[in-house]
C-alpha cells in the first residue's frame, strides 16, 4: 500500500537509567536501566501509522546494534522504514537519568540524524504521499530540501519545529502549510521571525493573550496553519479562516514525554485521511491524551482501537 504519510525524520535510542540521585562528577550510582525507541520522527511516524493510516518513515540511523533495534521494532509494528545507513556515524543515542523526585537529566547525540541527505529520501515517495511531516532534529539542509520538494508535488506539509534549535532558519517556514510548535517552541519563533520579532516574547505573553491577539500574532509567522499545542491546556489553531481553542481531554496523565509527538501523529493521520484541519486537530487532541497516560513514549502511543474507544466513552460520559 502506498503511503499516505510520510515522516523524514529522527531515530534515536533512548537509554534510561532510573536513579535514587543523580551522581556527581566521578560518583558512581547503581541505577535500573531500559532501552527502546525514541526520536521525534520516529514518535510522530509511530502514532500515525498505529492509528491504522499507511506511513512511511525515513531516517538515518549507524551500522551499530540500536540500528538493529530500530529495524526490528518497526518490524514488530508492521510500519514500514527507509533507513538510510551511516557508515560514520553512530546511531543516535539518548542518556536519560531520572531521580526519584522524577526529575531528568539527557544527554543526546543526534549521530545519523544529522548525516540524512538528500539522496535518502526519493522525490518519487515524496510525490506520491498526501502528507509529509518533517522535524528539526536532522540534517536542517535536508529537511527544507525534504519541505520544498514535498510542497511542489502537491503534498501537505507539516513542520514540527522540536526543537527550535540555534541554527534555525526561519527560511524554512516558506515551504510549510501547517506548522507545529509548542509553547516554548512558539514564543522562540516570534523571537525569530523579522515579521514578529519583538522583544522578549515569552511563554506567560502567549498564556495571557486572547485569542484574537494570538490569532493575529499566528497570521504574521507567514505558514497557513499554526497550531500551538500548550500541554494540559489543550491547542490553539489558527488557520486563514479564522482561530480555535480545543481544551486538552481530562486523564489521569503518567508521562507526558512524547505528547507533541503523538499529537503530530494523530493531526497528520487524521488530515491524510480526509478530515478537515479542525477535526484534524481533535485526532491529535484526543491521540495525544491518551499518550499521556502511559509511560514511554513510542510504546505509549495509542492503535485505532483504543483511540475508538476512548471516544466512545467520552461520548457516553458527555465529555467527548
Ligand atoms: P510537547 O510534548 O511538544 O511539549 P505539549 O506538552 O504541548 O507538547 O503537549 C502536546 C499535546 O498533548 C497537547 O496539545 C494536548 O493535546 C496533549 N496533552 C499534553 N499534556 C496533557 C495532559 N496532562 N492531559 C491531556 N492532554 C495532554
Amino acid at each position: 500500500m502506498k503511503p499516505r504519510v510520510v515522516v523524514v525524520g529522527s531515530y534515536v535510542q533512548d537509554l534510561a537509567w532510573k536513579c535514587a540521585v543523580f551522581p556527581k562528577a566521578g560518583e558512581t550510582t547503581v541505577a535500573a536501566f531500559k532501552t527502546g525507541p525514541g526520536g521525534k520522527g520516529s514518535n510522530q511516524a509511530i502514532a500515525c501509522g498505529r492509528l491504522g493510516t499507511p506511513t512511511l518513515f525515513i531516517g538515518a540511523v549507524g551500522r551499530d546494534a540500536f540500528a538493529g533495534f530500530a529495524r526490528s521494532f518497526y518490524a514488530s509494528e508492521g510500519i514500514p522504514t527507509r533507513f538510510a545507513v551511516k557508515p560514520r556515524h553512530p546511531t543516535a543515542t539518548a542518556a536519560i537519568l531520572v531521580d526519584a523526585s522524577g526529575q531528568n537529566q539527557i544527554i543526546l547525540d543526534l549521530g545519523a540524524n544529522l548525516a540524512l541527505a538528500r539522496a535518502d529520501v526519493p522525490t518519487a515517495i515524496l510525490r506520491a504521499a498526501r502528507v509529509v511531516v518533517a522535524q528539526l532534529e536532522s540534517h536542517l539542509g535536508t529537511t527544507a530540501w525534504v519541505l520544498r520538494e514535498a510542497r511542489k508535488a502537491g503534498a501537505t506539509t507539516i513542520l514540527n519545529t522540536a526543537p527550535l534549535r540555534a541554527d534555525f532558519n526561519p527560511a524554512i517556514l516558506r515551504d510549510v502549510d501547517i506548522v507545529v510548535p509548542n509553547e516554548v517552541e512558539f514564543a522562540a519563533l516570534v523571537n525569530r521571525i523579522p515579521a514578529t520579532a519583538k522583544r522578549n516574547f515569552t511563554e506567560a505573553k502567549l498564556l495571557a493573550m486572547p485569542s484574537p491577539s494570538l490569532h493575529s500574532l499566528c497570521r504574521k509567522i507567514g505558514v497557513p496553519t499554526v497550531i500551538i499545542t500548550l500541554g494540559k491546556r489543550g491547542c490553539f489553531v489558527s488557520t486563514e479562516r479564522g482561530s480555535l481553542r480545543l481544551a486538552a481531554h481530562k486523564v489521569h496523565a503518567v508521562d507526558t514525554t512524547g505528547a507533541g509527538d503523538a499529537f503530530v501523529g494523530g493531526f497528520a493521520s487524521g488530515l491524510a485521511n480526509g478530515d478537515s484541519i479542525a477535526d484534524a486537530a481533535r485526532k491529535g487532541n484526543a491521540v495525544a491524551a491518551l499518550s499521556v497516560t502511559k509511560p514511554g513514549t513510542a510504546p505509549s502511543m495509542p492503535t485505532a482501537r483504543d483511540l475508538r474507544s476512548f471516544l466512545r466513552g467520552r461520548r457516553k460520559s458527555g465529555r467527548g
